[in-house]
């Protein structure tokens, strides 16, 4: 079986210094189970309000995530709004609506609870912990976080990160969580809560891959064309993660490979507003810009240099 994920589905009120999108489809389950069915089975775990439009969900299934745990109970969406200046890499959130993510109680449909990959996408902490209950055996959990979490809820989110294989987490969160500026320090203290990897996303710098004894290093692609980042790191995650599951191969080259697979769908995402670059990708364009990636870091070894 795939993934189950819990993650919020949002609507997004974004601007850019290219142009504004006002409740638009959002949240990092959606971004991260969009980018995921590219590879793998999904199946979603969430709640919407009575406003959420029945075109979003069918835009989901469409893509055959499924949407048993799906909820929609009476009051409004989750809705975030927020900034990016010249500098794109950082968000500044100007609000944040939890609405019906404040009633919301996950109760696992029979069929997600023996999932073998496990996705604690960027949501109330207590929430995350709710789904990890009751997931019985997974080979791979992995969560993500974000700084409105680390400062409402500090202790939660400390349990979730010592009960996960993964944390995938944001350079300014990573130094937030452990009040650290030097990353490399952060990822030791991070890793010393009990997980065995973290991913650092780095934004236009990339992503940094920490063991307890190495680290991995993949670049962003280089793109002219940037319009809004809302939405990279979790489809970031969703490649990540949906290459995992479906090749089932953990080992560190595996891993390494799934990186790159996931900073190519961020590439994409990037490229247009809400999800609006994800629903016309097609899986060629990841091929070939996979190939690229390969291009853009391949040079040659010690050995083999001209003296
Ligand atoms: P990112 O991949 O970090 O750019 O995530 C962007 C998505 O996160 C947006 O579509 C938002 O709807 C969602 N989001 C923003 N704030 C929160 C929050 N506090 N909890 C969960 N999701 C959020």
């Amino acid at each position: 079986m795939g993934i189950v994920v819990v993650g919020t589905v949002a609507f997004d009120t974004v601007e850019t210094p290219f142009g504004r999108g006002e409740n638009v489809l959002g949240g990092s389950a959606t971004y991260f189970s969009t980018s995921a069915s590219f590879f793998t089975d999904v199946s979603l775990v969430a709640v919407v309000g009575e406003d959420f439009p029945a075109e979003h969900i069918s835009f989901l299934q469409s893509r055959d995530i499924n949407t048993d745990g799906l909820q929609r109970i009476p009051g409004k969406t989750f809705h975030w709004s927020g900034k990016y200046g010249y500098d794109l890499n950082e968000a500044q959130t100007l609000d944040t609506q939890l609405n019906v993510l404040m009633e919301f109680r996950p109760n696992l449909p029979e069929s997600y609870r023996d999932a073998d990959y496990l996705f604690l996408a960027n949501i109330d902490p207590d929430l995350q912990m709710e789904v990890l209950d009751q997931v019985r055996r997974p080979k791979l959990v992995a969560c993500d976080t974000m700084n409105f979490w680390i400062s409402s809820k500090p202790e939660a989110l400390k349990k979730v990160l010592q009960k996960v294989d993964i944390v995938v987490i944001n350079e300014g969160e990573a130094r937030q969580f452990t009040n650290q500026s030097n990353l490399v320090k952060a990822a030791r203290e991070i890793i010393a809560l009990g997980c065995k990897r973290l991913v650092v996303k780095r934004g236009e710098y990339g992503v940094l891959m920490f063991t307890a004894d190495s680290v991995f290093a993949a670049p962003a692609y280089p793109l002219e064309e940037v319009f809004d980042p809302t939405g990279a790191g979790d489809t970031f995650a969703g490649g990540f993660m949906g290459y995992l599951a479906n090749t089932g191969d953990l080992s560190e080259e595996g891993i390494r490979q799934a990186i790159v697979f996931g900073s190519v769908m961020a590439s994409f995402n990037v490229e247009d507003f809400s999800l609006d670059r994800m629903k016309r990708l097609e899986y060629r364009e990841i091929e070939a810009r996979y190939r690229s990636f390969k291009a853009l870091t391949s040079f040659r070894d010690i050995n083999d240099l001209k003296s």
